[in-house]
């Protein structure tokens, strides 16, 4: 490609809004512009780097068994409505009506809609297992959509889905796509860790977040310093094994009633410290629960609660609000289940990202759902406490430390969470109608994208990797007014290009100072320099991530590339 002939808008200045190095960088080097809060375009560059993050990912997916298919954006609010999600998933979900005022979602997900598809042409249980992907845009309204790709309102995702008729096949895809996962986010050269992101009450390995290790991280990861455990600390929280002691109350009304409305009530009526408890209250409605906790010496009463109710979201200070509002009681204590998209944000101390369920029966049925309350016992209790670092890690070996992550991936072992309400069933070898049990698999192509794009930089700019940098080899003739320099530069192009390198030839009038500045910017692995030596045919190759330079004649340059 010709640089005259394309479209890289670089900038010189640091773009004031943007507030990571990854959106700095894939502004300034003209990868991605701004729309509006959350929606970008991809430019030239930026669609060459998601073509390739989108086919390693494909190849990967296809190798591991998956078929691609393509699914509606557009989705009728039936499909939600069936699952509940309609009302539970809250103003992320993008919603609007068309002429004859029919209700409709921009696909946040596609569950519904594949599940949908399914329960109509598969009824056999030997037609199964199916696995099925597809690589399409999103649409989520983020509260906050910060950090350029990172977290936008439309962005590109890669899900699949898998279909089984037991849950030893289920098993095995699970691990399949979990191996898919470590090739891609390596190949990709991630720093990356897999991690628990499960309650931990199914055993803790149902459910794994892909987690790319950096400071500008939204996600906290807990894990060993001398064994292979790392869970999101969100998760962690139940995971740890607190020692069942005499310290957990003998009745949990007593802890939950409103007068012990501090961390350091709390302590008090168990006889230990701050640190070592969580108080938790437990609000009940008709259909619904919702659940506050707390840490440490946080004031209970600081703790607010995001709640999903109905298709409203509601943001909420305090307890007697919450039970205002839902015209709920104090109930009782401990870790239950827990109805979907309950966030509980408590100012500077916690962040409990609570995930819908604590357990499943063997049918995958959530317990919340079959016996609302049941794991209300003091044991469990007990075992509810934020993890620290210098923990014991909970498989027994080394101390806990924490780090910050990415989530670039998810995979999910959803059982019959959707079949069962969509009513998706196969006929089993016995003739008898059940249930699919499925999995689910996501990966944020456009978010991986920007933690490549985080990981792969200097104080220039770009450093990609060979694997999905824009193009292989950028040619900058110095002096495009020189004869030899021009016709060298304009050669060497056509001889790349037809030994199938990808080539982006810098074609533009502009001074040199300006195309080396651009050249660095954006960061293409290998850059030839065409100048002064031009017209003995000499010209200087350097690699872009280690600095090395090397002057090599025309003739030698094919044997020396690496
Ligand atoms: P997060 O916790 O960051 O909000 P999520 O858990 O809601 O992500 P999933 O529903 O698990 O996301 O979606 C699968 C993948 O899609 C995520 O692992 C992530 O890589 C990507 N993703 C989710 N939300 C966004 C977003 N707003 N912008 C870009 N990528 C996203
Ligand atoms: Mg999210
Ligand atoms: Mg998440
Ligand atoms: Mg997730």
């Amino acid at each position: 490609m010709k640089q005259t002939a394309t479209f890289i808008p670089t900038l010189r200045e640091t773009p004031a809004d943007a507030d990571v190095k990854s959106h700095q960088l894939l502004l300034r080097g003209g990868f991605i512009r701004q729309n509006t809060s959350g929606i970008y375009s991809f430019l030239p560059l930026g669609k060459r780097v998601l073509q390739k993050v989108e086919t390693i990912i494909r190849e990967e997916m296809e190798a591991a068994g998956s078929v691609e298919v393509f699914l509606p954006a557009l989705q009728q609010a039936e499909l939600w409505q069936e699952t509940g999600r309609w009302y539970s998933y809250g103003d992320e979900l993008m919603r609007l009506t068309d002429r004859n005022d029919r209700a409709f979602a921009l696909g946040a997900t596609h569950e519904e809609v594949i599940t949908s598809l399914l329960r109509d042409e598969i009824k056999s249980y030997k037609k199964l297992p199916l696995n099925l992907f597809q690589i399409q845009s999103k649409f989520r309204d983020e509260k906050r959509p910060r950090f350029g790709l990172l977290r936008g309102r439309e962005f590109l995702m890669k899900d699949a889905y898998s279909f089984h008729a037991t849950p030893e096949s289920l098993d095995e895809t699970y691990n399949v796509m979990m191996q898919a996962y470590t090739n891609i986010f390596t190949r990709l050269g991630l720093n990356f860790r897999a991690v628990i992101a499960d309650s931990g009450a199914i055993g803790g390995k149902d459910n794994h977040e892909f987690m790319v290790l950096s400071e500008i991280g939204e996600d906290t990861i807990a894990y060993s310093d001398s064994s292979g455990y790392a869970a999101n600390i969100e998760m962690a929280a139940v995971n740890v094994d607190y020692p069942k002691s005499d310290e957990a109350p003998k009745e949990m009304e007593k802890v939950a009633t409103p007068d012990q409305k501090t961390i350091a009530d709390v302590a008090a009526f168990l006889n230990t410290t701050p640190e070592k408890c969580i108080k938790t209250l437990v609000f009940k409605t008709d259909d619904d629960l919702v659940v506050v906790l707390a840490r440490g010496d946080h004031d209970i009463n600081d703790v607010k609660v995001k709640h999903a109710t109905g298709a409203k979201i509601v943001e909420l200070a305090a307890p007697e609000e919450v039970q205002e509002l839902l015209n709920c009681e104090i109930g009782s204590l401990g870790p239950i289940g827990l109805p979907p998209a309950v966030r509980v944000y408590a100012d500077n101390a916690v962040k409990a990202i609570v995930n819908g369920v604590v357990g499943a029966n063997e049918n995958g049925q959530h317990l919340a759902n079959v016996t609302p309350g049941k794991d209300f016992s003091v044991d469990t209790y007990a075992d509810l406490r934020f993890i620290q670092e210098g923990d014991p890690s909970p498989d027994g070996e080394g101390r806990i430390q924490f780090a910050k992550g990415i989530e670039v991936g998810h995979i999910f072992k959803l059982g019959t969470t959707y079949s069962v309400p969509m009513k998706a069933t196969f006929l089993n070898d016995q003739g008898r109608a059940m249930p699919y049990i499925m999995g689910c698999y996501g990966i944020g192509v456009s978010r991986v994208m920007a933690a490549v794009a985080e990981q792969f930089q200097d104080d220039a700019g770009f450093t990609w990797p060979d694997v999905i940098a824009p193009y292989e080899i950028h040619i900058v003739p110095v002096n495009m007014k020189d004869e030899p320099q021009r016709e060298l530069g304009e050669d060497l192009y056509k001889l790349l290009k037809s030994y199938r390198y990808e080539v982006l030839l810098d074609d533009r009038a502009e001074r040199a100072g300006v195309k080396f500045a651009d050249a660095d910017l954006i960061g293409m692995p290998v850059r030839i320099t065409v100048g002064k030596k031009a017209s003995e045919g000499i010209l200087e190759v350097k690699y872009r991530r280690t600095g090395e330079t090397f002057e090599w004649k025309r003739e030698e340059l094919l044997d020396h590339l690496q």
